[in-house]
C-alpha cells in the first residue's frame, strides 16, 4: 500500500494506476468505511482511500479540533483491507493561499443538515470536487449514512459533468442498531445507550410504514416520541436538531408517502452530534 502525502505524489501515483475507485473519508475508520472499501474493490482494479479532516466543512462552533485523527490505525486498517493507496494530504497543500472556490447546490442544501450546518455542503462539495480532480477516479463510493451528502454529491457530479460514477453504500450498524460513526467514540456508556433511541425511532417509523401508514406526519410524531422517551436515562440529555420524512431526490418534506421516502434524524447526545436515516419503500 502506498501512502501519498501530497497532491503531487497523488497525481503521479494516479497516472500509473488503472481503473480506480475513490473512497473519501475523514479517517477514524470503522467497519462502515471498510464496507465502502469492499464496494470500491468490486467496481475497480485499484482503490484509493482519502483521509482528510476537511476544515471547510466544519462551522466555527463545531468539532473540527476534537475530531479524532488516529492516522496510524487508519493506515493499518486500509492495509489489511487491501487498499492500494491512501491519500493523506496536509490542509496547507489542499488549501494553498489564493482565491477560494465554492460549489453551491442550493436546491438541495437549504434543508436538514444544510439548514443546521450553514456552509457545510459548500465545504463538502469543495473538497470532493478537489478530490475528484486530483484523484480522477472512475467510481467514488459514498455511504447512505450521510444521505443528504450522497444526494448532493450525486447531483454535483451530474450537474458539473464529472465522469465519475457515484456508488451508494448501505449504512453499517452495530449489533444493537446504532449506526457506525467516527463520532461514536466520544459517547460514554450512558450516552451510547441514550443514542440508541435514534436508530430505534427510525426502525419504529419503518415498521409503522410497513404496517401501511402513509401519512408522513404520523411517522415524524412516532420518531419524536421515541427519541424523547428517556426510559431510565433521564439524566442523559438528548436534543433533537430535526426529525423529517423527505423525498430522496428533492429532499423536500413529504405529506403523503406515495413513493420512496427517507426518514432522517439529527440529534445531540451531550456534546456529540449524531445523524442517521432509513429509506422507506426502497
Ligand atoms: P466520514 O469519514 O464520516 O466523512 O465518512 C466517509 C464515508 O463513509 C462517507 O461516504 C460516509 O457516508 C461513509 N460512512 C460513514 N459511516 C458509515 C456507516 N455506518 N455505514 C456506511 N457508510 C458510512
Amino acid at each position: 500500500m502506498t501512502v501519498l502525502r501530497t497532491i503531487e505524489e497523488c497525481r503521479a501515483w494516479r497516472a500509473r494506476a488503472g481503473v480506480l475507485a475513490l473512497v473519501p473519508t475523514m479517517g477514524a475508520l470503522h467497519a462502515g468505511h471498510l464496507s465502502l472499501v469492499a464496494e470500491a474493490q468490486r467496481h475497480a482494479h485499484q482503490t484509493l482511500v482519502s483521509v482528510f479532516v476537511n476544515p471547510t466543512q466544519f462551522g466555527p462552533r463545531e468539532d473540527f479540533n476534537r475530531y479524532p485523527r488516529p492516522i496510524e490505525d487508519d493506515l493499518a486498517l486500509c492495509q489489511n483491507a487491501g487498499v492500494d493507496a491512501v491519500f493523506n494530504p496536509a490542509a496547507d497543500d489542499m488549501y494553498s493561499a489564493g482565491p477560494r472556490a465554492f460549489i453551491d447546490m442550493p436546491d438541495l442544501t437549504g434543508v436538514l443538515e444544510g439548514k443546521h450546518r450553514p456552509g457545510h455542503f459548500q465545504g463538502v462539495c469543495q473538497v470532493v470536487a478537489k478530490l475528484f480532480n486530483i484523484v480522477q477516479p472512475q467510481v467514488a463510493c459514498f455511504g447512505q449514512k450521510d444521505f443528504q451528502q450522497l444526494r448532493v454529491i450525486t447531483a454535483m457530479a451530474e450537474a458539473l459533468n464529472f465522469p465519475i460514477r457515484i456508488a451508494p453504500c448501505p449504512t453499517l450498524r452495530e449489533a444493537d442498531g446504532l449506526a457506525m460513526s467516527s463520532r461514536n467514540r466520544f459517547l460514554t456508556t450512558d450516552q451510547r445507550a441514550r443514542a440508541l433511541s435514534i436508530s430505534r425511532a427510525l426502525f419504529f417509523a419503518m415498521e409503522t410504514f410497513d404496517s401501511g401508514v402513509r401519512v408522513a406526519s404520523r411517522l415524524v410524531t412516532i420518531m419524536q416520541r421515541t427519541l424523547l422517551d428517556v426510559g431510565n436515562l433521564g439524566h442523559v440529555p438528548l436534543s433533537i436538531d430535526y426529525v423529517a420524512c423527505v423525498d430522496p431526490l428533492t429532499l423536500k418534506p413529504m405529506e403523503q408517502i406515495d413513493g420512496p421516502a427517507v426518514c432522517c434524524i439529527a440529534a445531540r447526545v451531550g456534546d456529540t452530534r449524531l445523524i442517521d436515516n432509513v429509506v422507506l419503500g426502497a
